[in-house]
C-alpha cells in the first residue's frame, strides 16, 4: 500500500492526482475548475477511462467529495490499491518550514499564519488541508512546499538591501518558488551524470518561470523573490522591473494598489508584450517571420541569458544547463538559442538531439562534449511531492524506532 494521493488547492480549482512514488506509476489524475461558480468542471483520467463532468461544486470539501466519488464509481477504488498517505503541495512555506513536515493542528495553523506572505495560495492550500484531513481521516497529511528547497540560499542571496529592521518584522527576503521542481530536476541531472559535485542552472519555462543555481545538489540562488512575481518574464508575469515603475505609474496614470498587483501579476510577460500568455502563439508566429514575435522572444531570451551567465559567475562556474516545463521542455528553437547565446561558456547543442519532443530527461550536447551539458529533463512536481511525503513519514518512523 505505497500509493500517495497527491493535492493541489487552487482558489478556485482542486487538482490530483494518486501516483506510486516508487514505480512513478499514475493510477489516475485530474483537476476541479471552478469551484464555487455556477458551472464547475472535472477531469478525470485513469489508466482505461477519460472524463468530464460539468457539475455544481460549492466549495473545496464538495470538490473533494466528486473526487472520491469518481475513484469509487470508475476506480481504482481508493480501499482497493490503499493510500499511505496525501501529499500536499503548499507554495510559501515561510521562515518557518524549510522541509516538509506532517500535518497536526499546530502545522495547518503555521500555514495559516503565512497567509500574508501568500494571501493568493496559501488560504487555498489551507482549506484544500482542512477538508482531506476530514475526509481521509486514518492516513497521514504531510505538507510539502515550494520554498522549503530554497531554505539553502545564503543570506548575501537571499537579502534585500532595504531597512534591515523593517525586512526582519515583515520577514521580507528571498524565498524562492518551484522549489520542488528545482529540486526534482537538479537531481535527476545528478543521477543521470552520476555526479553530485556539479555546479547547474536549472530554467523551469511554464506558465510560471524560475531559474535557479544549485551547487553541488543545494540551492545558491533563484530568482523568483518574496513573492513569485521576481526574475524571468512568465506568461502573465512581469518577472524583474525597477520598483520605481510602480510609485510612477501610479503617479501618471491613477492606478491603485489592487491595479498594479493585477497589472504586474496577470497582465504583464507575454501577455503583456504580444497579448497572449500562451507561448505557442508566440512561436508559432516567430517561425512565420513576424517582426513583434521576434522582438518579444529577444526579451525573453535576453532575461534567460542575463540570469544563466549571473549564476554562472555566482557559482564561480558551470556544468550542466537544464530546460524544464512546458516551454522548456517542448521548444527546441529556444534551447538552440540559448546555447548559442551561451557558447562562450562552452555549451553546444546536438541539433538532432533537441529536435523531438519526448517526456524522457535527456542531455542534447554532442556526443563526447567536453564543456557543460544541455539537459532536458521534464518535471514531474506530483512525483516528486509523493516521494517526499514518503520519505518524510519514513524519516519519522526511523527517528521513533531510534
Ligand atoms: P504552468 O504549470 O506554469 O501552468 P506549464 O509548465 O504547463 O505551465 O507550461 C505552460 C506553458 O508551456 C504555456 O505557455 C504553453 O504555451 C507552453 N508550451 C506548451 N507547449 C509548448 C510548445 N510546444 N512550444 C512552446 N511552448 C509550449
Amino acid at each position: 500500500m505505497s500509493n500517495v494521493l497527491v493535492l493541489n488547492a487552487g482558489s478556485s480549482s482542486l487538482k490530483y492526482q494518486l501516483v506510486n512514488p516508487v514505480t512513478s506509476e499514475v493510477l489516475a489524475d485530474g483537476i476541479v475548475e471552478k469551484i464555487g461558480e455556477d458551472v464547475s468542471r472535472v477531469k478525470h483520467e485513469g489508466v482505461s477511462v477519460k472524463v468530464t463532468r460539468d457539475l455544481q461544486i460549492a466549495d473545496h470539501a464538495e470538490a473533494l467529495k466528486v473526487v472520491l466519488d469518481l475513484y469509487e464509481d470508475l476506480g481504482p477504488r481508493l480501499s482497493e490499491v490503499g493510500v499511505a498517505a496525501v501529499g500536499h503541495r503548499v507554495v510559501h512555506g515561510g521562515p518557518t518550514y524549510s522541509a516538509p513536515v506532517v500535518i497536526n493542528d499546530d502545522v495547518v495553523a503555521g500555514i495559516e499564519a503565512l497567509v500574508p506572505l501568500a494571501p493568493l495560495h496559501n488560504p487555498a492550500n489551507v482549506t484544500g488541508i482542512r477538508v482531506a484531513r476530514q475526509m481521509l481521516p486514518d492516513v497521514p497529511h504531510v505538507a510539502v512546499f515550494d520554498t522549503a528547497f530554497f531554505s539553502t540560499l545564503k543570506p548575501e542571496a537571499y537579502t534585500y538591501a532595504i531597512d534591515a529592521d523593517l525586512a526582519k518584522q515583515h520577514h521580507i527576503r528571498r524565498y524562492g518558488f518551484h522549489g520542488t521542481s528545482h529540486q526534482y530536476v537538479s537531481g535527476k541531472v545528478s543521477e543521470l551524470l552520476g555526479r553530485d559535485d556539479l555546479k547547474q542552472v536549472v530554467l523551469h519555462l511554464g506558465n510560471g518561470a524560475s531559474a535557479s543555481a544549485v551547487k553541488n545538489g543545494v540551492a545558491v540562488d533563484t530568482s523568483m523573490g518574496l513573492t513569485p512575481l521576481e526574475g524571468l518574464i512568465m506568461g502573465t508575469r512581469s518577472g524583474d522591473l525597477d520598483p520605481a515603475i510602480i510609485f510612477h505609474l501610479h503617479r501618471v496614470a491613477g492606478m491603485d494598489l489592487a491595479e498594479l498587483d493585477d497589472l504586474l501579476n496577470k497582465q504583464s510577460g507575454i501577455k503583456g508584450l504580444y497579448g497572449d500568455n500562451d507561448m505557442r502563439k508566440l512561436e508559432t508566429d516567430w517561425y512565420a517571420g513576424i517582426p513583434k514575435a521576434h522582438l518579444v522572444m529577444d526579451i525573453y531570451r535576453h532575461r534567460l541569458t542575463h540570469y544563466v551567465g549571473a549564476y554562472a559567475a555566482v557559482m564561480g562556474g558551470i556544468d550542466v544547463l537544464t530546460f524544464t516545463a512546458g516551454v522548456g521542455e517542448n521548444d527546441p528553437q529556444l534551447r538552440l538559442d540559448m546555447a548559442e547565446a551561451l557558447s562562450f561558456l562552452g555549451f553546444a547543442i546536438d541539433r538532432e538531439k533537441n529536435a523531438p519532443r519526448s517526456k524522457e530527461a535527456r542531455n542534447v550536447s554532442p556526443d563526447g562534449h567536453e564543456g557543460p551539458q544541455v539537459m532536458v529533463v521534464p518535471t514531474n512536481e506530483e512525483l516528486a511531492i509523493a516521494q517526499q511525503t514518503v520519505a518524510t513519514l519514513d524519516g519519522i518512523r526511523v527517528d521513533l524506532a531510534d
